[in-house]
């Protein structure tokens, strides 16, 4: 009973510390097009940060987490996270900071028939719909697989150019070198929600890894899967094509956290390709 008291009270403090370390974020400083995991005691539902709210759910550790996306074009600077209990009543509070990410331009050269090609009404809504949704079971783990083995011929978040002309528009995704025909591997497990040629971003497949995370694939060539199947990591989901508005083939990927576009190089290590000189084609990108 002697060494049972200062035990009871070093439980207590214990109890006491990690309760307030249960509101946590990472990284500490995250930057423009990053996510931002958002730790919590069971009881908070959701949290908020500059006027984007999302949804916290159960973690295998006790608490709950949620994957907050920085935007691109957020502006860097201080910001207030808010953790929100189940009725949406704030319950916790922290100042964060945001990095620029320093995000550089990029021209692409497209022709006249690619400059043409747009996003069916059809399209559209399914792109919406895929990204609004929120499932509530969770399929994804890390580490992520990456898609395609191939370089980088086109980096997350560049301000895109068109023949020159600013579109308004930035890099959503990944583009990465990959030959025509070669497969295109599930990022991580999930449920298969689109696989269908778009007008605008061709074969397209759209995974939701679940608990707000989903990945897209485009200018496929052709199809491994179809809607409703389940993805483990690293399967093969479709091949790499040129279809939609495409320079040549190659892989478009994009990670969507909570239905904003985020940067996959947090998550997976990929390399740039080799510099291009003027003598060399031009790579093989997408809008
Ligand atoms: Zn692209």
């Amino acid at each position: 009973m002697v060494i049972l008291k200062p035990m009871r009270w070093w439980f207590a403090l214990l109890a006491a510390t990690s309760w307030a370390e249960s509101y946590s974020i990472e990284p500490q400083r995250p930057v423009q097009g990053q996510v931002l995991k958002v730790f919590a005691p069971p009881q908070a539902g959701s949290a908020r940060l500059n006027g984007k709210t999302i949804r916290l759910f159960p973690h295998s550790d006790g608490r709950s987490l949620g994957l907050m996306p920085i935007g691109v074009l957020t502006k860097p600077g201080r910001y207030t996270l808010e953790w929100l209990d189940g009725t949406g009543g704030p319950v916790h509070q922290e100042a964060i900071t945001i990095a620029d990410a320093h995000f550089k331009k990029q021209n692409v050269t497209l022709s006249k028939a690619l400059l043409k090609l747009h996003a069916t009404p059809d399209e559209r809504e399914a792109i919406a719909a895929f990204l609004k949704n929120v499932s509530a079971v969770r399929y994804w783990q890390e580490p992520f697989v990456a898609p395609v083995a191939g370089c980088i011929t086109s980096p997350f978040g560049v301000t895109r150019l068109h023949n020159g002309r600013p579109t308004g528009d930035y890099h959503a995704g990944l583009d990465q070198r990959g030959a025509f025909g070669s497969p295109v591997h599930a990022v991580a497990g999930g449920i298969v929600r689109i696989a269908q040629p778009f007008e605008l971003r061709g074969g397209t497949v759209a995974l939701d890894h679940g608990q707000g995370l989903a990945s897209i694939y485009l200018h496929l060539s052709r199809f491994a899967v179809k809607p409703g199947d389940e993805v483990k990591p690293g399967d093969v989901i479709g091949y790499v094509g040129s279809s939609g508005r495409s320079t040549g083939p190659h892989l478009h990927w994009t990670l969507y956290a909570n239905g904003d576009p985020v940067n996959p190089l947090q998550w997976i290590s990929l390399k740039p390709c080799p510099v291009q000189t003027p003598k060399r084609r031009a790579p093989r990108v997408s809008p």
